[in-house]
C-alpha cells in the first residue's frame, strides 16, 4: 500500500484549511479531506469535558469525563455513551494506537488536539495505516491543530474562555437549518432546542460597590457555573458584558424550564467571594425551525424583559408571555 498522496494535494489541502472561516467549518473541512484518502475508512471528531459534576441528590463533586461528537447530533434522543470508545485512552500522549494487525498495519488511530483556549478535541481514524502514513497523518494533525488555536483566539471570550457572539451567530444558524427540516410541533412530547438568555441582575451595582476586579470575578465564576450546570451537549456562549447564552439541546418544555430554572437557583444560592449574592433573570424560546435566528434571539430577549419587569431573579418562556399578561389583572402594563 503507498500513501497515495502528492505534494500538490498537500499543498491544496492545507490552502483549504488555512481558508476556512470558524472552527466548525474547519473541522468538517478537516473530516471531509481525511475521508477522500482511500486508506483512511472513517473519521470523526470529538470534544472532551472533563468536568466535576454535582450527581443529583449527592452532596460531593465526581471528576467525569464528558465526550461530545462533533457535530452534534440533534436526532438522537437520548444521551449516548461514547466513553466506551475511548475507554483505556491516555490522555497524556498525541497518538493513540490499536495494536498492529498480523500484516503490521494500525485499525484505529485517535490523535489529541490540545493547546486552545477550548476543550480538549481529538480525531478519531479507522483505516488499515502503517508507521508511514501515521507520520503523514501526524503532520496533518499539527497544521489543524495549530489553525483550531488561531480560531479559539478569534472565536472565544477572552475572560470566560466560552464562546463569544460571533461563534453564537454562526451555531445558531446551524441550529436553525436543522429545525427548519426537522419541525417539532409537540414541544411538550418531543424534545428539541431552546435558546435563553441570561442576565445578570443588578450587575452595574456589583461593580459600583466593589469595583470592576470583582465584577469580572463574578463573570468568571458565572460561567463555570453554567458550565457545570449544563450538559456537554448545550453550547454555551457569553453574549457581551454580563449577559449570557444557553442553547439547550434535546430537551422537552418541561425539562427545558426546570434546567434554567435550576441554573438559577444555584446563581442564587451561591456565595461569590466578598460580592455575595447574585441574582440571573432568564428569558427562553422554542427554536422553531421556522423564525430566522434574530427573531428567536429577540423572542428570548423579550422573555427576558418580562423577567426583568416582574422581580428580576426569575425564569420566563417567551411562549408563555401572552398567558402571562391576559392573566394579569394589571394588563395596562405595555410591554413591547
Ligand atoms: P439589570 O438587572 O436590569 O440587568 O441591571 P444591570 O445593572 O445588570 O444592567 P445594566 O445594563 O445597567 O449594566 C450592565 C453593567 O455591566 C454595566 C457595565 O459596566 C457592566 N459590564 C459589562 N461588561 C463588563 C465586564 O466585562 N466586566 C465588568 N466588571 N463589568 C462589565
Ligand atoms: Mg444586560
Ligand atoms: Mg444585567
Amino acid at each position: 500500500m503507498s500513501l497515495n498522496l502528492t505534494v500538490q494535494q498537500i499543498f491544496s489541502w492545507t490552502t483549504q484549511l488555512s481558508a476556512q472561516q470558524d472552527y466548525q467549518a474547519l473541522t468538517h473541512k478537516f473530516l471531509g479531506l481525511l475521508a477522500e484518502i482511500p486508506w483512511i475508512d472513517s473519521a470523526a471528531a470529538y470534544e472532551f469535558y472533563n468536568h466535576e459534576r454535582k450527581k443529583s441528590g449527592e452532596t460531593g463533586t465526581v471528576r467525569e469525563l464528558l465526550v461530545r461528537r462533533f457535530p452534534l447530533d440533534f436526532t438522537r434522543n437520548d444521551e449516548v455513551d461514547y466513553g466506551s470508545l475511548l475507554n483505556g485512552i491516555d490522555h497524556t500522549t498525541d497518538l493513540n494506537i490499536s495494536a498492529p494487525d498480523e500484516s503490521g498495519l494500525y485499525t484505529w488511530a485517535i490523535f489529541s488536539i490540545r493547546g486552545g483556549s477550548g476543550p480538549e478535541r481529538a480525531i478519531h481514524l479507522k483505516g488499515a495505516f502503517d508507521r508511514e502514513m501515521l507520520e503523514l497523518l501526524g503532520n496533518l494533525r499539527g497544521v489543524y491543530r495549530n489553525l483550531v488555536i488561531l480560531h479559539d483566539t478569534k472565536e472565544r471570550d477572552v475572560l470566560t474562555k466560552l464562546p463569544n457572539r460571533q461563534s453564537l451567530d454562526a451555531r445558531l444558524l446551524q441550529v436553525c437549518e436543522h429545525y427548519s427540516d426537522y419541525q417539532v410541533i409537540d414541544t411538550v412530547q418531543e424534545k428539541s432546542s431552546w435558546i435563553a438568555i441570561l442576565d445578570i441582575d443588578h450587575f452595574k451595582r456589583v461593580n459600583d460597590n466593589f469595583g470592576h476586579l470583582y465584577g469580572d470575578e463574578v463573570l468568571l465564576i458565572f460561567s463555570q457555573l453554567m458550565e457545570k450546570c449544563f450538559r456537554y451537549n448545550d453550547f454555551l456562549f457569553r453574549f457581551g458584558g454580563e449577559e449570557f447564552v444557553v442553547i439547550l439541546n434535546l430537551a422537552t418544555q418541561e425539562t427545558a424550564v426546570a434546567t434554567f430554572n435550576r441554573f438559577r437557583e444555584t446563581v442564587a444560592n451561591y456565595n461569590f467571594p466578598t460580592v455575595g449574592r447574585v441574582t440571573v433573570s432568564i428569558g427562553l424560546t422554542h427554536v422553531d425551525g421556522i423564525s430566522m435566528p434574530t427573531t428567536q434571539l429577540d423572542h428570548a430577549d423579550k422573555a427576558l424583559y418580562y423577567a426583568k419587569d416582574n422581580g428580576r431573579n426569575r425564569v420566563i418562556l417567551y411562549e408563555d408571555i401572552s398567558v402571562l399578561v391576559q392573566d394579569n389583572d394589571h394588563s395596562e402594563i405595555e410591554l413591547f
